[in-house]
């Protein structure tokens, strides 16, 4: 990676918590992190999936274990941060990852709300949900780093321009809940704006994994670059944007 002001290359020292890390995504991204030196936690919702994940990460030499975190349970929520706390006393990065596309597409007058509700539940009400009970632990880190995990399909910029590549994507539950939460990104930005804590929204294109049958042109390694990157701002980076490998998208 080449030298860059706003970025920390290496993360030693620190303790990452990466939500849905058993699988896609969440595991190349909690792999990168602690390649970099942190200590990462696997935020897993299958403790048996997820010890087998932890497991080949560790048997690699990185510092990896499983940490139960169902993110639509509050008690496991809870439970996850009381863990942080009990073992590190604070919380250096936390990658809000986990994530569902739900059983709906189609056009928007074909869907129910509880198709709605069912994603919400996890990209939205979860990430607030684990973001709250994480932040106690984020605000004693020397420079806490909240990543959210969204995504391009959820930009009401791209969507709205006239040869928006989503144009016959039809996908309301799944997008709108990436719209709102870029907006919990900027919401949560603004409250920490004076502190050390920074907020940003990672895009990864479009990335081969179970969410999407495999069908992505991008690997997990490329996808998970820009989230380890934001992970790893250093003090002069930004926060409240939304980004892509290649810098900001518009929300
Ligand atoms: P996958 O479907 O491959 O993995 C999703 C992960 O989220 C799994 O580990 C899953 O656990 C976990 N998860 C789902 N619900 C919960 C829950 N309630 N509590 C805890 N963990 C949960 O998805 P991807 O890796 O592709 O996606 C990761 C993130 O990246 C998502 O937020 C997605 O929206 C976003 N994204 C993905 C893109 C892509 O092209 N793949 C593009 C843009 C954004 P389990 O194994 O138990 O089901």
């Amino acid at each position: 990676m080449a030298t860059n002001p706003h970025l920390d290359e290496r993360a030693d020292g620190r303790v990452a918590l990466v939500t849905g890390a058993n699988r896609g995504l969440g595991l190349e991204i909690a792999r990168q992190l602690a390649h970099r030196g942190a200590t990462v936690l696997l935020g897993v919702r299958d403790p048996r999936r997820g010890s087998q994940a932890a497991d080949e990460l560790a048997a690699t030499g990185l510092s990896v274990a499983a940490l139960p975190l169902d993110v639509t349970d509050a008690a496991s929520v809870t439970a996850a941060a009381t863990e942080i706390d009990r073992r590190y006393g604070r919380l250096d990065i936390l990658v809000n990852n986990a994530g569902i596309a739900g059983g709906f597409t189609g056009p928007p007058s074909a869907a129910t709300v509880d198709d709605l509700r069912e994603v919400y539940d996890t990209n939205v009400f979860g990430v607030v949900a684990v973001t709250n009970a994480m932040l106690p632990l984020l605000r004693r880190a020397p420079a806490g780093r909240i990543v959210n995990m969204s995504s391009e399909a959820g930009s009401l910029t791209r969507n709205a321009a006239p040869d928006s590549w989503f144009r016959d994507y039809n996908a309301i539950a799944y997008q709108s809940s990436k719209t709102a939460l870029n907006f919990v990104t900027l919401a949560y930005a603004k409250e920490l704006r004076d502190t050390a804590v920074k907020v940003n929204a990672a895009n990864p294109g479009f990335v081969a994994t179970d969410m999407n049958h495999r069908r992505g042109h991008r690997t997990v390694e490329e996808g998970a670059a820009i989230a380890v990157r934001l992970a790893l701002l250093g003090p002069d980076g930004p926060t409240g944007t939304s980004q892509d490998d290649n810098g900001p998208v518009p929300w």
